[in-house]
């Protein structure tokens, strides 16, 4: 097998894995019991949240662990909207987020709430102007994502934060696919809310965590015992929480070095296809665009059958977001950017890391070649 299919969840880096195995077969107390096994996992809790809050130079009490980035994204929303609820009922999001903001979205619209929609240009990229145009006297809240998952452009987070403090609104950022891949300082970025996953940088499933600026009283989504400060109710995953951190920490260390090689991986894959596939065409932008991803149009195939084909010849791929697949709709994402339908339901997503190798790279293209003539035949 292929494993090109990073953007929807990763290989777990195994020290760690072996660092926080610990937590499940020895020292496995629920933190908030009273002996001195239990204080020590309470401890190694703390100090996997200093070490995420100084790689995002956030301090360590603004960092909430979370079961991912769906209730991330959910909790910063919705809250905040309960938040400012006497100040307006107005938000400012795009078209490219995933389904954990739109749906979250779409539940408060049937709510009584207002929302705009910010389109992108061709390459998936918001207008900062459309974006100051459409902010209003009763906007609360901006959520627009760090960097898309299906054809990984980066947003103009750094201008939207700017935007979003001169006029005292809340400003989150749905930073999943960022989070591990991109430096990032949310102070220098003016970000308010920060969602991430573990999973999408080599940490567990199940783990993620939501950084809230200091001084920002977001209510608990999740209503129980007092852990995390009595703003997120639930036993603590102790083994994620430690593995994530570790993983984080070793994803920094070695992103330089890291970041060419599967950049310089992702980029012979993609010459390979558009020089020699006819009718291939690059979706996204080339240059703010995250390093490990590649994401093509084919013209006259069907995006599910080549997925088909490409899984029967051991490649792992991905039509967009994981969420998407199995169902019929064409990726709301380059629908966005193209408004063609025909685009939107024959591109596929290729998404590497440090685990692939250059030999995958031509064994894919080889493989994608003959799939696509035999598609086309
Ligand atoms: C994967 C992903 C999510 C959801 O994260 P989970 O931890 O799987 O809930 C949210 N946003 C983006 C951009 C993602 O890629």
């Amino acid at each position: 097998m292929i494993y090109m299919d990073n953007a929807s969840t990763t290989a777990v880096d195994k020290e760690a894995f072996d660092i926080a195995k610990k937590y499940l077969f020895e020292n496995y107390a629920n933190p908030s019991s009273s002996y001195s096994m239990a204080n020590d996992v309470k401890a190694d809790i703390e100090d996997a949240r200093e070490m995420i809050a100084n790689i995002l130079g956030a301090r360590y009490n603004e960092i909430y662990f979370t079961s991912g980035g769906s209730e991330s994204n959910n909790w910063a929303i919705l809250k905040s909207c309960e938040l400012m609820e006497n100040k307006g009922k107005h938000i400012i999001s795009s078209r490219i987020e995933h389904h954990s903001v739109l749906h979250t979205l779409s539940y408060l619209e049937k709510r009584g709430y207002e929302v705009t929609y910010l389109n992108t240009d061709e390459k998936g990229i918001i207008d900062i102007n459309e974006l100051k145009s459409a902010i209003r006297e009763d906007t609360i809240l901006i959520s627009i994502m760090f960097a898309n998952n299906e054809i990984g452009t980066i947003e103009p987070i750094k201008e939207i934060g700017k935007l979003a403090r001169e006029h005292n609104i809340l400003f989150h950022t749905d930073a999943v696919q960022a989070v591990g891949h991109l430096s990032i300082d949310v102070n220098e970025l003016n970000i308010d809310l920060l969602s991430a996953s573990g999973h999408k940088f080599h940490a567990p499933k199940g783990i993620g965590f939501l950084y809230i600026r200091s001084g920002i009283k977001l209510q608990s989504l999740i209503h129980g015992g007092s852990q995390e400060r009595n703003r997120r109710a639930g036993t603590e995953n102790t083994f994620g929480i430690i593995a994530m951190a570790h993983a984080l920490k070793n994803s920094y260390e070695t992103l330089d070095k890291d970041s060419l090689y599967v950049k310089s991986l992702r980029d012979r894959l993609g010459s390979l296809i558009l020089k020699n596939i006819e009718g291939s065409h690059i979706n996204g932008d080339m240059e703010n665009r995250l390093f490990n991803n590649i994401n093509i149009y084919f013209e006259n195939i069907s995006g599910e059958l080549l997925l088909i084909l490409l899984n029967q010849n051991g490649v792992c791929a991905s039509l967009g977001s994981a969420c998407t697949t199995g169902s019929i709709d064409p990726s709301h994402v380059i629908m966005a950017v193209s408004n063609d339908k025909k685009r939107a339901s024959s591109s596929l997503r290729l998404t590497l890391s440090k685990y692939n190798t250059e030999d995958e790279v031509y064994k894919t293209f080889e493989i994608l070649k003959k799939c696509i003539e035999k598609l086309r035949s």
